[in-house]
């Protein structure tokens, strides 16, 4: 097999079948050798490569070291140019498309449209096929639907296997996926398949008018420097973008697209693990992920029982409660109203920013609000240069009387 990606070492070889019992794809079979001149018939593993994937699957099974992946297989694609389209995962909870898949769609398009090519959706769920017309909606082009039991609700093993499995014969140029649990568990496991690069968390992405290779920026270096990411040898380019990061593509239920069912190998579909039941996360709160209002605090406020004026201005306008990490990290309120580069990316209309200094962590997440409002005693705190309103003084006195204020004009 000399020349090939992955090979069979024969002198090391005892015959054991793991590797035949490893392999998904039914691509390892063992043969019988003909021995040297007087000795007996030996069992070999050999390899179809017409079936093989090359997902390494054998290899790590083999207790003898017999069987590895040739530089070959770590090489660069042998034609770029035969990777077209820009693929967008869309992910589902329950049959419900979830709206990051319309954030990368937005995105998508303007990738697809500087590459020249087509922009994908890729659907994964069980009686999901009615769900494509959402996604053409948006802009998708064409839309692969796997449409099995199997898939229902997210496993590790068969999402990445199936979506491994497509990008092997569609050949995508740009594979984008949202950053979330589902998102950042998935796709890691299928750029490792398919031995590409992945740029997590990318609140930037453009395609390189000399090059064409998708230019990946994100914060780097606890956010100090904003780094731009290239994966010139391998395809596709693979990328997560946090939920809010980008803006939804606008529906147009006139817009049509290819709504393609895919053929899915029950090898595919095989997982080790299974989902015994599903908790959701009680939340007391509006979710700041999808609120329009956030009201924010953060360190002026001095002491956790402070929060209540937070809390009121909050209650008053319908909002979700945002904290800096200073005040998580004090323990005045529990991490899942964390905003900013370690806590969530939000996107609301309006951001109050009360007794919050504006470090560049914490704007990373906020700072694609409509409109921020900073209440803060330092009048050069950094938070005022992204602010649209700002008010100088202190927010023990100006909040409370802005939710009086509030209520009253609300008539609550
Ligand atoms: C790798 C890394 C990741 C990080 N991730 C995040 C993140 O996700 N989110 C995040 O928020 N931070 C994050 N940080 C921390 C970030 O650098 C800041 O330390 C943090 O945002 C500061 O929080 P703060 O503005 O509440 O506190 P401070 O910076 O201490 O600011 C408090 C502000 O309150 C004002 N103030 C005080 N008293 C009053 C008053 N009575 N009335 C009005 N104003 C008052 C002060 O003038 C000051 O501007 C991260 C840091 C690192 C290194």
């Amino acid at each position: 097999m000399a020349g090939e990606a992955i090979r069979v070492l024969d002198d090391k070889c005892v015959g054991c079948t793991l590797c035949v019992k490893a392999c998904p794809f039914d691509a390892v079979a063992m043969i019988e050798v003909e021995g040297a001149a007087g000795a007996k018939k030996r069992r070999l593993a050999r390899i179809d490569l017409a079936r093989c994937t090359l997902c390494g699957a054998c290899v790590t099974a083999c207790k003898f070291d017999a069987i590895e992946m040739t530089e070959k297989a770590a090489a660069p694609a042998a034609d770029l140019g035969a990777y077209r389209n820009v693929w967008v995962f869309a992910e589902q909870h329950d049959g419900e498309i979830q709206s990051i898949a319309y954030e990368l769609l937005g995105e998508g398009r303007k990738l697809a449209d500087a590459l020249g090519a087509e922009l994908w959706a890729v659907l994964l769920g069980a009686e999901i096929a009615g769900k494509a017309s959402e996604l053409t909606a948006r802009g998708a082009q064409r839309v692969l639907v796997a449409d099995r039991p199997e898939l229902a609700y997210f496993q590790d093993e068969p999402y990445a296997a199936v979506l491994a499995d497509m990008a092997r014969r569609h050949r995508p140029a740009v594979l984008l996926c949202g950053a979330t649990t589902v998102g950042r568990s998935l796709v890691a496991r299928v750029a490792v398949a398919l031995n590409t690069g992945l740029t997590a968390d990318c609140t930037g992405l453009a395609i390189d008018p000399a090059t064409k290779d998708l230019l990946q920026t994100r914060p780097a270096f606890g956010g100090n420097i904003m780094a731009t990411i290239v994966c010139p040898h391998t395809r596709p380019q693979m990328a997560t973008v946090r939920h809010k990061v980008m803006k939804e593509a606008v529906a147009d239920p006139a817009r049509q697209g290819r709504v393609v069912a895919e053929e899915i190998a029950e090898a595919l579909l095989k997982s080790r693990t299974r989902r015994l039941r599903f908790v959701p996360e009680v939340e007391t709160t509006v979710n700041i992920a999808e609120a329009d209002i956030i009201v924010s605090g953060g360190r002026g406020l001095q002491k956790p029982e402070n929060f209540a004026v937070i809390r009121e201005l909050a209650e008053v306008l319908g909002a979700g409660v945002g904290a800096s990490r200073a005040a998580v990290d004090a323990g005045w309120i529990p991490y899942s109203h964390q905003v900013g580069q370690t806590g969530k990316t939000v996107c609301p209309k309006v951001y109050f920013a009360c007794g919050i200094s504006g470090q560049i962590q914490h704007l990373a997440g906020m700072s694609s609000a409509d409109v921020i409002v900073a209440i803060n005693k330092d009048p050069e705190a950094p938070i005022f240069r992204v602010a649209t309103y700002g008010v100088v003084g202190d927010l023990l006195k100006i909040v409370p009387l802005l939710s009086a204020t509030l209520r009253r004009s609300l008539g609550k």
